[in-house]
Protein backbone atom coordinates (compact mmCIF):
# COMPACT_ATOMS: atom_id res chain seq x y z
CA UNK A 1 0.00 0.00 0.00
CA UNK A 2 1.65 3.03 -1.28
CA UNK A 3 2.50 6.15 1.59
CA UNK A 4 -0.66 8.30 1.01
CA UNK A 5 -2.66 5.43 2.30
CA UNK A 6 -1.92 5.19 5.98
CA UNK A 7 -2.00 9.13 6.07
CA UNK A 8 -5.57 9.33 4.44
CA UNK A 9 -6.78 6.46 6.68
CA UNK A 10 -5.44 8.27 9.67
CA UNK A 11 -7.67 11.42 9.03
CA UNK A 12 -10.58 9.29 8.04
CA UNK A 13 -10.61 7.52 11.09
CA UNK A 14 -11.18 11.15 12.87
CA UNK A 15 -14.02 12.40 10.75
CA UNK A 16 -17.62 11.72 11.91
CA UNK A 17 -19.72 9.47 10.14
CA UNK A 18 -23.33 9.47 9.21
CA UNK A 19 -24.63 6.23 8.78
CA UNK A 20 -27.24 5.56 5.68
CA UNK A 21 -28.83 2.58 6.58
CA UNK A 22 -28.88 0.58 9.70
CA UNK A 23 -31.60 -2.57 10.93
CA UNK A 24 -30.75 -2.36 14.47
CA UNK A 25 -33.31 -2.96 17.62
CA UNK A 26 -34.84 0.77 17.54
CA UNK A 27 -33.50 1.03 21.24
CA UNK A 28 -31.20 -0.62 22.71
CA UNK A 29 -33.64 -2.15 25.65
CA UNK A 30 -35.43 -3.87 22.79
CA UNK A 31 -32.25 -6.10 22.12
CA UNK A 32 -32.33 -9.92 22.20
CA UNK A 33 -30.19 -10.56 25.22
CA UNK A 34 -31.10 -14.48 24.96
CA UNK A 35 -27.93 -15.44 22.10
CA UNK A 36 -24.09 -16.38 22.25
CA UNK A 37 -22.10 -14.87 20.01
CA UNK A 38 -22.74 -17.23 17.21
CA UNK A 39 -26.32 -16.85 17.26
CA UNK A 40 -25.94 -13.27 17.19
CA UNK A 41 -23.10 -12.66 14.44
CA UNK A 42 -24.81 -15.40 12.50
CA UNK A 43 -27.76 -13.74 12.74
CA UNK A 44 -26.96 -13.08 8.47
CA UNK A 45 -24.65 -12.13 6.14
CA UNK A 46 -22.41 -14.52 6.86
CA UNK A 47 -24.60 -17.50 7.59
CA UNK A 48 -24.98 -17.10 3.98
CA UNK A 49 -21.36 -17.61 2.93
CA UNK A 50 -21.07 -20.55 5.10
CA UNK A 51 -24.67 -22.03 3.59
CA UNK A 52 -22.77 -21.17 0.23
CA UNK A 53 -19.83 -22.83 1.42
CA UNK A 54 -21.57 -25.93 2.03
CA UNK A 55 -23.26 -25.47 5.79
CA UNK A 56 -26.48 -27.68 5.23
CA UNK A 57 -29.60 -25.06 6.57
CA UNK A 58 -30.48 -27.68 9.47
CA UNK A 59 -27.62 -27.66 10.97
CA UNK A 60 -27.29 -23.49 10.66
CA UNK A 61 -31.42 -23.57 12.41
CA UNK A 62 -29.82 -25.63 15.48
CA UNK A 63 -27.23 -22.34 16.09
CA UNK A 64 -29.71 -20.40 16.21
CA UNK A 65 -32.67 -22.23 17.17
CA UNK A 66 -31.29 -24.85 19.93
CA UNK A 67 -29.98 -24.39 23.53
CA UNK A 68 -26.46 -26.52 23.04
CA UNK A 69 -22.61 -25.78 23.79
CA UNK A 70 -21.28 -23.54 21.83
CA UNK A 71 -18.53 -25.42 20.76
CA UNK A 72 -20.89 -28.46 19.47
CA UNK A 73 -22.60 -25.16 17.56
CA UNK A 74 -18.55 -24.59 16.71
CA UNK A 75 -17.92 -27.77 14.88
CA UNK A 76 -21.02 -27.22 12.91
CA UNK A 77 -19.37 -24.56 10.94
CA UNK A 78 -15.69 -24.49 11.52
CA UNK A 79 -14.63 -26.47 8.05
CA UNK A 80 -16.87 -23.77 6.47
CA UNK A 81 -16.16 -20.42 8.46
CA UNK A 82 -12.27 -21.46 7.38
CA UNK A 83 -13.78 -21.24 3.48
CA UNK A 84 -15.17 -18.02 4.05
CA UNK A 85 -13.25 -16.14 6.59
CA UNK A 86 -11.54 -13.77 3.44
CA UNK A 87 -14.95 -12.48 2.12
CA UNK A 88 -16.02 -9.31 3.06
CA UNK A 89 -18.46 -10.73 5.59
CA UNK A 90 -15.66 -12.69 7.24
CA UNK A 91 -13.60 -9.73 7.78
CA UNK A 92 -16.01 -7.57 8.85
CA UNK A 93 -16.03 -10.09 11.71
CA UNK A 94 -12.48 -10.82 12.34
CA UNK A 95 -11.94 -7.19 12.87
CA UNK A 96 -15.13 -7.08 15.39
CA UNK A 97 -13.41 -9.78 17.12
CA UNK A 98 -9.54 -8.46 17.03
CA UNK A 99 -10.61 -4.44 17.59
CA UNK A 100 -13.78 -4.82 20.24
CA UNK A 101 -12.55 -8.13 21.74
CA UNK A 102 -8.45 -8.41 21.61
CA UNK A 103 -9.06 -11.47 19.74
CA UNK A 104 -6.85 -12.23 16.70
CA UNK A 105 -9.15 -13.88 15.07
CA UNK A 106 -11.89 -16.10 15.45
CA UNK A 107 -11.27 -19.66 14.92
CA UNK A 108 -11.48 -22.99 17.81
CA UNK A 109 -9.18 -21.62 20.09
CA UNK A 110 -10.88 -18.36 20.68
CA UNK A 111 -14.37 -18.85 20.27
CA UNK A 112 -15.12 -19.37 23.63
CA UNK A 113 -13.10 -16.38 25.14
CA UNK A 114 -14.87 -14.30 22.31
CA UNK A 115 -18.31 -15.74 23.93
CA UNK A 116 -17.66 -14.70 27.34
CA UNK A 117 -16.24 -11.33 26.50
CA UNK A 118 -19.26 -11.00 23.74
CA UNK A 119 -22.08 -11.83 26.84
CA UNK A 120 -20.36 -9.36 28.97
CA UNK A 121 -21.79 -6.48 26.57
CA UNK A 122 -25.58 -7.34 26.59
CA UNK A 123 -26.30 -4.53 29.07
CA UNK A 124 -26.84 -1.24 28.12
CA UNK A 125 -24.32 0.82 27.65
CA UNK A 126 -23.16 -0.65 24.47
CA UNK A 127 -24.51 1.26 21.54
CA UNK A 128 -22.70 4.03 23.40
CA UNK A 129 -19.49 2.47 23.42
CA UNK A 130 -19.73 0.98 19.95
CA UNK A 131 -22.00 3.30 17.75
CA UNK A 132 -20.49 7.11 19.95
CA UNK A 133 -16.80 6.13 21.17
CA UNK A 134 -15.92 3.64 18.69
CA UNK A 135 -17.63 4.44 15.26
CA UNK A 136 -17.80 8.45 16.32
CA UNK A 137 -21.33 7.91 13.83
CA UNK A 138 -23.41 11.35 14.34
CA UNK A 139 -26.89 9.50 13.44
CA UNK A 140 -27.30 6.25 11.66
CA UNK A 141 -30.96 6.31 9.24
CA UNK A 142 -33.02 3.49 10.96
CA UNK A 143 -35.52 1.09 9.20
CA UNK A 144 -39.00 1.20 10.75
CA UNK A 145 -41.70 -0.88 9.83
CA UNK A 146 -43.96 0.42 12.20
CA UNK A 147 -44.73 3.90 13.55
CA UNK A 148 -44.47 2.35 16.93
CA UNK A 149 -44.43 -0.96 18.75
CA UNK A 150 -47.54 -0.45 20.33
CA UNK A 151 -48.68 2.50 18.59
CA UNK A 152 -51.31 4.61 19.90
CA UNK A 153 -52.44 7.21 17.30
CA UNK A 154 -53.49 9.11 20.36
CA UNK A 155 -50.99 9.49 22.13
CA UNK A 156 -47.59 9.22 20.23
CA UNK A 157 -45.84 12.06 19.09
CA UNK A 158 -42.17 10.44 18.07
CA UNK A 159 -41.50 7.11 16.28
CA UNK A 160 -40.44 4.69 18.46
CA UNK A 161 -36.44 4.52 18.63
CA UNK A 162 -33.88 6.06 20.49
CA UNK A 163 -33.36 9.58 19.10
CA UNK A 164 -29.52 9.39 20.29
CA UNK A 165 -28.67 7.12 17.51
CA UNK A 166 -30.97 7.29 14.91
CA UNK A 167 -33.41 9.28 12.66
CA UNK A 168 -36.12 6.90 11.55
CA UNK A 169 -36.98 6.21 7.77
CA UNK A 170 -40.56 4.38 7.36
CA UNK A 171 -40.78 1.36 5.06
CA UNK A 172 -43.85 1.34 2.72
CA UNK A 173 -43.74 -2.58 1.94
CA UNK A 174 -47.27 -2.61 3.23
CA UNK A 175 -48.74 0.06 1.34
CA UNK A 176 -47.61 -1.49 -1.95
CA UNK A 177 -47.31 -4.79 -0.90
CA UNK A 178 -49.61 -6.14 1.78
CA UNK A 179 -49.92 -10.20 1.71
CA UNK A 180 -52.01 -11.07 4.84
CA UNK A 181 -54.85 -9.40 6.51
CA UNK A 182 -52.86 -8.64 9.60
CA UNK A 183 -51.02 -6.11 7.39
CA UNK A 184 -53.85 -4.30 6.32
CA UNK A 185 -54.66 -3.77 10.21
CA UNK A 186 -51.62 -2.43 11.01
CA UNK A 187 -51.99 0.21 8.09
CA UNK A 188 -55.59 0.59 10.00
CA UNK A 189 -54.13 0.82 13.23
CA UNK A 190 -51.41 3.43 12.57
CA UNK A 191 -53.38 5.32 9.83
CA UNK A 192 -56.71 4.99 12.12
CA UNK A 193 -58.52 4.65 9.08
CA UNK A 194 -60.71 1.50 8.56
CA UNK A 195 -60.09 -0.42 5.14
CA UNK A 196 -63.66 -0.96 3.76
CA UNK A 197 -62.52 0.34 -0.22
CA UNK A 198 -59.61 1.29 -2.68
CA UNK A 199 -60.25 4.99 -1.55
CA UNK A 200 -59.77 4.14 1.54
CA UNK A 201 -56.87 2.69 1.10
CA UNK A 202 -55.59 5.47 -1.01
CA UNK A 203 -56.63 7.83 2.25
CA UNK A 204 -54.85 5.56 4.67
CA UNK A 205 -51.53 5.75 2.47
CA UNK A 206 -51.23 9.65 2.24
CA UNK A 207 -52.43 9.74 6.00
CA UNK A 208 -49.44 7.07 7.24
CA UNK A 209 -47.03 8.81 4.91
CA UNK A 210 -47.83 12.64 6.51
CA UNK A 211 -48.04 11.10 10.49
CA UNK A 212 -44.41 9.38 9.51
CA UNK A 213 -43.19 12.58 8.53
CA UNK A 214 -44.52 14.81 11.53
CA UNK A 215 -43.32 11.60 13.89
CA UNK A 216 -39.63 12.70 13.07
CA UNK A 217 -39.29 10.11 10.01
CA UNK A 218 -36.49 11.25 7.12
CA UNK A 219 -37.07 9.16 4.72
CA UNK A 220 -39.00 6.28 2.75
CA UNK A 221 -37.24 3.28 2.12
CA UNK A 222 -38.30 0.71 -0.48
CA UNK A 223 -37.17 -3.02 -0.26
CA UNK A 224 -39.21 -4.87 -2.93
CA UNK A 225 -36.85 -5.58 -5.09
CA UNK A 226 -37.02 -9.16 -3.04
CA UNK A 227 -40.34 -9.98 -3.74
CA UNK A 228 -41.14 -8.35 -7.43
CA UNK A 229 -39.70 -6.52 -9.92
CA UNK A 230 -38.94 -2.67 -10.26
CA UNK A 231 -40.16 -2.13 -13.21
CA UNK A 232 -43.35 -0.39 -12.31
CA UNK A 233 -45.48 0.94 -14.77
CA UNK A 234 -48.29 3.38 -15.37
CA UNK A 235 -51.75 1.68 -14.72
CA UNK A 236 -55.14 2.96 -14.39
CA UNK A 237 -56.80 3.82 -11.14
CA UNK A 238 -59.86 1.01 -12.22
CA UNK A 239 -57.26 -2.00 -12.55
CA UNK A 240 -55.53 -1.44 -9.38
CA UNK A 241 -58.95 -1.23 -7.88
CA UNK A 242 -60.42 -4.08 -9.28
CA UNK A 243 -57.26 -6.24 -8.05
CA UNK A 244 -57.24 -4.47 -4.60
CA UNK A 245 -60.85 -5.91 -4.33
CA UNK A 246 -59.83 -9.31 -4.12
CA UNK A 247 -58.71 -8.66 -0.60
CA UNK A 248 -62.13 -9.40 0.52
CA UNK A 249 -62.68 -12.46 -0.70
CA UNK A 250 -60.38 -13.85 1.65
CA UNK A 251 -61.90 -11.92 4.72
CA UNK A 252 -64.95 -15.09 5.68
CA UNK A 253 -61.53 -17.13 6.95
CA UNK A 254 -61.30 -17.58 10.55
CA UNK A 255 -59.06 -15.39 12.40
CA UNK A 256 -56.88 -17.74 13.97
CA UNK A 257 -56.06 -18.29 10.16
CA UNK A 258 -53.23 -16.41 8.36
CA UNK A 259 -56.00 -14.35 6.00
CA UNK A 260 -54.16 -13.91 2.63
CA UNK A 261 -54.81 -10.57 1.16
CA UNK A 262 -54.00 -11.30 -2.38
CA UNK A 263 -53.15 -8.25 -5.04
CA UNK A 264 -51.14 -7.89 -8.00
CA UNK A 265 -48.61 -6.18 -9.81
CA UNK A 266 -51.12 -3.53 -10.85
CA UNK A 267 -52.03 -2.68 -7.71
CA UNK A 268 -48.04 -2.56 -6.42
CA UNK A 269 -47.45 -0.38 -9.42
CA UNK A 270 -50.41 2.04 -9.13
CA UNK A 271 -49.82 2.30 -5.37
CA UNK A 272 -45.78 2.79 -5.29
CA UNK A 273 -46.71 5.72 -8.40
CA UNK A 274 -49.31 7.23 -6.22
CA UNK A 275 -47.00 7.16 -2.98
CA UNK A 276 -43.86 8.81 -5.25
CA UNK A 277 -46.62 11.61 -6.46
CA UNK A 278 -47.03 12.43 -2.56
CA UNK A 279 -43.13 12.28 -2.68
CA UNK A 280 -42.92 14.80 -5.44
CA UNK A 281 -45.33 16.96 -3.83
CA UNK A 282 -43.77 17.10 -0.93
CA UNK A 283 -40.02 17.28 -2.05
CA UNK A 284 -39.41 13.33 -0.29
CA UNK A 285 -36.38 11.44 -0.25
CA UNK A 286 -36.91 7.72 -1.06
CA UNK A 287 -34.02 4.98 -0.42
CA UNK A 288 -34.64 2.44 -2.69
CA UNK A 289 -32.84 -1.35 -2.10
CA UNK A 290 -31.57 -2.45 -5.59
CA UNK A 291 -28.67 -5.31 -6.39
CA UNK A 292 -27.60 -8.07 -4.53
CA UNK A 293 -30.81 -9.85 -2.32
CA UNK A 294 -29.98 -10.82 1.29
CA UNK A 295 -30.01 -15.09 1.49
CA UNK A 296 -29.71 -17.79 -0.98
CA UNK A 297 -31.35 -17.66 -4.18
CA UNK A 298 -34.20 -14.77 -5.46
CA UNK A 299 -34.47 -13.06 -9.25
CA UNK A 300 -31.42 -10.96 -8.97
CA UNK A 301 -32.11 -9.45 -12.18
CA UNK A 302 -35.16 -7.76 -10.35
CA UNK A 303 -33.19 -5.44 -8.66
CA UNK A 304 -31.74 -3.66 -11.85
CA UNK A 305 -31.81 0.20 -11.18
CA UNK A 306 -32.01 0.68 -14.56
CA UNK A 307 -35.98 -0.76 -14.45
CA UNK A 308 -36.13 2.45 -12.30
CA UNK A 309 -35.77 5.18 -14.94
CA UNK A 310 -39.29 5.93 -15.92
CA UNK A 311 -39.80 6.63 -11.89
CA UNK A 312 -36.39 9.04 -12.48
CA UNK A 313 -38.11 10.87 -15.30
CA UNK A 314 -41.46 10.82 -14.17
CA UNK A 315 -41.17 12.30 -10.18
CA UNK A 316 -38.06 15.12 -10.96
CA UNK A 317 -38.79 16.46 -7.26
CA UNK A 318 -38.15 12.67 -5.25
CA UNK A 319 -34.64 11.94 -4.11
CA UNK A 320 -33.80 8.59 -5.11
CA UNK A 321 -31.23 7.24 -2.80
CA UNK A 322 -29.74 3.92 -4.53
CA UNK A 323 -28.86 1.25 -2.03
CA UNK A 324 -25.68 -0.90 -2.21
CA UNK A 325 -24.11 0.25 -5.05
CA UNK A 326 -26.68 -1.90 -7.19
CA UNK A 327 -24.21 -4.20 -7.35
CA UNK A 328 -23.46 -6.24 -9.51
CA UNK A 329 -24.96 -3.86 -11.41
CA UNK A 330 -22.76 -0.76 -10.27
CA UNK A 331 -21.84 0.67 -14.00
CA UNK A 332 -25.34 1.03 -14.17
CA UNK A 333 -25.73 2.97 -11.27
CA UNK A 334 -23.05 5.06 -12.19
CA UNK A 335 -24.60 5.66 -15.23
CA UNK A 336 -28.21 6.49 -13.33
CA UNK A 337 -26.25 8.98 -10.87
CA UNK A 338 -24.57 10.58 -13.84
CA UNK A 339 -27.41 11.24 -15.65
CA UNK A 340 -30.28 12.10 -13.23
CA UNK A 341 -30.06 15.12 -10.81
CA UNK A 342 -31.97 13.47 -8.66
CA UNK A 343 -30.60 10.03 -8.47
CA UNK A 344 -27.67 9.32 -5.52
CA UNK A 345 -25.44 6.59 -4.74
CA UNK A 346 -25.07 4.73 -1.74
CA UNK A 347 -23.14 2.53 -0.68
CA UNK A 348 -24.64 1.07 2.56
CA UNK A 349 -24.01 -2.92 2.63
CA UNK A 350 -21.53 -2.67 -0.12
CA UNK A 351 -18.01 -2.96 1.46
CA UNK A 352 -18.92 -6.15 3.02
CA UNK A 353 -20.71 -6.94 0.13
CA UNK A 354 -17.55 -6.64 -2.20
CA UNK A 355 -14.53 -4.70 -0.54
CA UNK A 356 -13.03 -4.81 -4.21
CA UNK A 357 -15.75 -3.24 -6.02
CA UNK A 358 -16.23 -0.78 -3.44
CA UNK A 359 -12.77 0.26 -4.08
CA UNK A 360 -13.18 -0.01 -8.20
CA UNK A 361 -16.47 1.49 -7.96
CA UNK A 362 -14.79 4.64 -6.15
CA UNK A 363 -12.16 4.91 -8.76
CA UNK A 364 -14.63 5.10 -11.11
CA UNK A 365 -17.08 7.40 -9.43
CA UNK A 366 -14.25 9.97 -8.51
CA UNK A 367 -14.08 10.60 -13.04
CA UNK A 368 -16.96 10.08 -13.77
CA UNK A 369 -19.77 11.36 -11.47
CA UNK A 370 -20.09 14.82 -9.66
CA UNK A 371 -18.71 14.20 -5.69
CA UNK A 372 -21.68 15.30 -4.15
CA UNK A 373 -23.83 12.04 -5.72
CA UNK A 374 -21.80 9.45 -2.93
CA UNK A 375 -22.89 8.47 0.57
CA UNK A 376 -19.78 6.37 1.80
CA UNK A 377 -21.26 4.63 4.82
CA UNK A 378 -24.62 2.53 5.62
CA UNK A 379 -23.57 -0.53 8.15
CA UNK A 380 -27.11 -2.18 7.39
CA UNK A 381 -26.46 -4.79 10.32
CA UNK A 382 -28.52 -6.39 12.55
CA UNK A 383 -26.45 -6.63 15.37
CA UNK A 384 -24.60 -3.49 16.76
CA UNK A 385 -20.88 -4.84 16.96
CA UNK A 386 -20.95 -5.77 12.68
CA UNK A 387 -21.83 -1.76 12.07
CA UNK A 388 -18.10 -1.42 13.05
CA UNK A 389 -16.28 -4.15 10.92
CA UNK A 390 -18.26 -3.03 8.33
CA UNK A 391 -17.45 0.52 8.87
CA UNK A 392 -13.40 0.02 9.32
CA UNK A 393 -14.05 -1.78 6.04
CA UNK A 394 -15.28 1.63 4.17
CA UNK A 395 -12.88 3.24 5.92
CA UNK A 396 -9.90 1.45 4.11
CA UNK A 397 -11.89 1.02 1.35
CA UNK A 398 -12.29 4.94 0.93
CA UNK A 399 -8.73 5.80 2.02
CA UNK A 400 -7.35 2.96 -1.11
CA UNK A 401 -9.39 4.58 -3.36
CA UNK A 402 -8.51 8.15 -2.91
CA UNK A 403 -4.33 7.36 -2.21
CA UNK A 404 -4.49 5.71 -5.97
CA UNK A 405 -6.10 9.07 -7.02
CA UNK A 406 -3.27 11.13 -5.20
CA UNK A 407 -0.60 9.00 -7.11
CA UNK A 408 -2.33 8.91 -10.20
CA UNK A 409 -2.38 13.38 -9.47
CA UNK A 410 -6.13 13.47 -9.68
CA UNK A 411 -6.09 14.86 -6.20
CA UNK A 412 -3.81 16.80 -3.85
CA UNK A 413 -3.46 15.02 -0.29
CA UNK A 414 -6.11 18.14 0.95
CA UNK A 415 -8.27 17.31 -1.87
CA UNK A 416 -8.60 13.78 -0.84
CA UNK A 417 -9.48 14.53 3.13
CA UNK A 418 -12.09 17.24 1.71
CA UNK A 419 -13.40 14.26 -0.40
CA UNK A 420 -13.46 11.97 2.72
CA UNK A 421 -15.63 13.93 4.66
CA UNK A 422 -18.12 14.57 1.66
CA UNK A 423 -18.02 10.95 1.45
CA UNK A 424 -18.83 10.14 4.62
CA UNK A 425 -20.35 13.17 6.58
CA UNK A 426 -21.29 16.20 4.02
CA UNK A 427 -23.05 14.53 1.49
CA UNK A 428 -25.47 12.27 3.59
CA UNK A 429 -26.69 15.44 5.72
CA UNK A 430 -26.91 17.20 2.55
CA UNK A 431 -29.16 14.37 0.72
CA UNK A 432 -31.14 13.55 3.82
CA UNK A 433 -31.59 17.32 4.78
CA UNK A 434 -30.49 16.29 8.67
CA UNK A 435 -30.17 18.85 11.29
CA UNK A 436 -27.28 17.04 12.67
ZN1 LIG B 1 -31.10 -3.04 4.64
Amino acid sequence: MNDFYKEILDFISTIEIIDTHEHLPCKEIDRDVNVDVLKEYLGHYFNRDLMSAGLFTENYKRIIEEDIPLMEKWRLVEPYWELSRYTGYGRALDIVAKDIYGIEKIDGSSIEELNDKFLKTLKIGHFKKILKDKCKIKTSLLNVETLDKKYDPLKERSIHCDREFFSPVYRIEYLVFPKLWSHIQKIEKQSGIGITSFTRWLEATENIIEKAYSMGSVALKHHLAYLRTLKYDRVPRSLAEEEFNNIFSTKHMPDWDERPAPTGKAFQDYMFHFILDIANRKNLIVQIHTGILEGCGNKLSNSNPELLSNLFLEYPEVTFDLFHISYPYQNELTVLAKNFANVFIDMCWAHIVSPNASVNSLLEWFCTVPLNKISAFGGDYLFVDGVYGHLKLAQQNVAKALSMKVMEGLFDMDNAMKVARMLFYENPKNIFRLAV
